[in-house]
């Protein structure tokens, strides 16, 4: 298993400004918190069920809330020939007075796992690491960030612990909630 993190700014030429954020579905019936957007149904249906299961996901997607964030979920891009992320943070930040809005990748599957929500939740753990700095307002600023922040993990990967952390509760919580709705 990867756990993957901020892209670098090489990473987020990829992403053309012009297309920058796709609107939600309309038919997508899932109910989601209004700041956290994802373009795909069945990605903002499995995050909402496990929203009912993971206090911590609930509480990191609160939080975002509270320091005025607005985040995409949308499909990943190839990295290189070889790797495709699973899941990943962009580093461009579009500012609108207080909001501030940030773009997740998360790999696509056909029905979105528990872990693949754990992916996300680490992901918007980095979301939170942006909105809590309240100057990262451009890509320069949050590269500046995840200088300061993070580590290096290999291949311009940069990492945090919180991240990684977040995403094993996630998980945890997860599993534990579907075992114990099965022994009701
Ligand atoms: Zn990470």
């Amino acid at each position: 298993m990867r756990w993957t993190t901020a892209w670098t700014a090489a990473i987020v030429m990829a992403w053309g400004a012009g297309q920058a954020f796709g609107e939600p579905v309309k038919a997508c019936e899932a109910r989601t918190p209004a700041h956290i957007r994802a373009v795909d149904c069945q990605v903002a249906t499995a995050f909402e069920r496990a929203l009912e299961r993971s206090p911590s996901l609930r509480t990191l997607v609160d939080r975002i809330g509270e320091v005025k964030g607005i985040v995409y979920v949308t499909a990943p891009v190839n990295v290189t020939a070889k790797t495709t992320l699973i899941g990943g943070l962009f580093h461009q930040v579009v500012s609108a007075g207080e909001t501030r809005i940030l773009r997740i990748a998360l790999a696509h599957e056909s029905r979105y796992s528990d872990h693949s929500m754990a992916i996300l939740g680490h992901e918007l753990r980095h979301a939170l690491e942006v909105l809590e700095t309240p100057d990262a307002r451009t890509e320069a600023d949050v590269d500046a960030l995840y200088g300061r922040i993070g580590y290096v993990r290999g291949g311009g990967i940069v990492e945090t612990d919180p991240a990684v952390a977040i995403g094993h509760q996630v998980e945890k919580e997860l599993i534990a909630a579907r075992r114990g709705s099965k022994e009701n």
